[in-house]
């Protein structure tokens, strides 16, 4: 999966590999492979002894018209130097040798093939006017997603097990044109979003557990081996086994919990159209912010996961992510701007003005407003804000963290 550079329409790309059965002989199918193998290889082999990248239109006057006479068509043999120059090109990056092609596999260009997904069916023009036609194998669950997407490339794999077909697919995901602004604050417990509007309505205030406690104690026991084996942990089987059991679940918990939220939170932003505010993560340690919480090595890891999932799921949707440089975002004053202090379990009060408030839904609100003013000032496309004045009379931020998160109380936080 990958997109396209911001300020394009996000592209999304995902390949479906699947088992596929030749109908009929496959002899044909088997020579083309190895035919484009060795072609691969020959091309290899030349721009090999040859300094520097090769531009495309010299790779053509190169290599065109020798694979054409071996029998390929235009795109195959497109695909054939194009290939074999990013392989070469990876290798010397690498500092590695030059490429050996062992295995049977061809990239076949949208020109070659003719995809059926009703009858799953695919067929190959291969070299010297032959085709071949392949039987997919799998479950219509797994197609049915991709109808309506645009396919531009397959790749033909033979192994010991038989044949593997690998489809690739693109869609442009319409963008959201975004209407509210949704901001999302990460700590070790909690992580909480706000959605606003330009004018500082709260449409919708949330918050989910995180699972960082109970991977931390995977973690704890993780140490608590390692430090009873302190010099043999990696050479005893058993002790290994046990390590790697708990290295097994920190993995799934803390994917299958990303993956959750990240739906989650894209349904939400797409439901309020909104567009997403992020915590620079970047930014996070040179601020030195938050610092006991924050130098967990264990919170960073799993925020830049479930930042990840959050940003993947919403580019499907069309829907734009922004990260934002966090500085001060938990100690400021949403309402005045001066530092806050401790007021009770997770409530944070400002001297200055009296405000009251929960120290995440502070954070999320302090997000939002340092995306639109730094948006608002260059003027760059999203939603149009009405910062609020610095001294509204607004009350209420006050009552217990409950009341606060009951959300009636942050209603009128900007309103005039
Ligand atoms: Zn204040």
């Amino acid at each position: 999966m990958s997109y396209s550079v911001r300020g394009e329409e996000p592209v999304v790309i995902e390949a479906l590999k699947m088992r596929a059965l030749p109908e009929g002989s496959y002899d044909k199918l088997l020579e083309f492979l190895k035919l484009y193998r060795n072609a691969v290889q020959m091309v290899v082999d030349r721009i090999w002894s040859i300094n520097g990248r090769l531009s495309k239109k010299r790779l053509h006057r190169l290599f065109y018209n020798n694979l054409v006479s071996m029998g390929f068509r235009a795109h195959h043999a497109k695909e054939i130097y194009i290939y074999a120059e990013s392989l070469v090109d990876s290798a010397r990056s690498n500092g590695g040798r030059k490429p050996i092609l062992r295995k049977l596999s061809a990239r076949i260009d949208r020109y070659d093939y003719k995809l059926d997904l009703d009858s799953m069916t695919l067929t190959l023009k291969l070299h010297s006017g032959y085709e071949a036609k392949l039987k997919l194998v799998t479950s219509s669950e797994r197609v049915g997603k991709f109808r309506g997407w645009g396919n531009y490339e397959v790749v033909v794999k033979c192994d010991g097990s038989g044949f593997w077909v690998s489809i690739y697919f693109k869609r442009v995901a319409k963008a959201v044109k975004p209407r509210t602004v949704m901001s999302i604050d990460l700590n070790f417990d909690n992580i909480t979003l706000t959605v606003l509007t330009p004018d500082g309505r709260l449409v919708k205030l949330k918050r989910f557990r995180t699972p960082l406690r109970k991977v931390l104690t995977h973690r704890i026991w993780v140490e608590r081996i390692q430090r009873r084996y302190p010099r043999s942990w990696k050479f005893i089987k058993g002790v290994r086994k046990a390590i790697d059991r708990h290295g097994e679940r920190i993995r799934n918990i803390s994917w299958g919990y990303a993956h959750k939220v990240g739906d989650l939170v894209a349904e939400l932003a797409s439901k309020h159209s909104s567009i997403i505010v992020l915590e620079d993560l970047d930014k996070l340690r040179e601020n030195n912010k938050r610092g006991r919480e924050f130098n967990k090595r264990l919170g960073l890891w799993f925020y830049r996961r479930l930042q990840f999932c959050v940003e993947y799921e919403a580019r499907e949707r069309g829907i734009e992510v922004v990260k934002i440089n966090p500085r001060g975002t938990s100690s400021k004053c949403p309402r005045c701007g001066k530092k806050l202090f401790e007021d009770g379990h997770r409530m944070l009060r400002c001297m200055k003005c009296g405000f009251v408030g929960d120290r995440d839904v502070i954070a999320t609100i302090n997000l939002y407003k340092k995306y639109v003013s730094k948006y608002s000032r260059c003027g760059v496309s999203g939603v149009a804000p009405n910062a609020p004045k610095p001294d509204e009379n607004t009350s209420g931020m006050q009552g217990n963290r409950d009341d606060a998160m009951k959300t009636s109380s942050y209603m009128n936080l900007y309103e005039s």
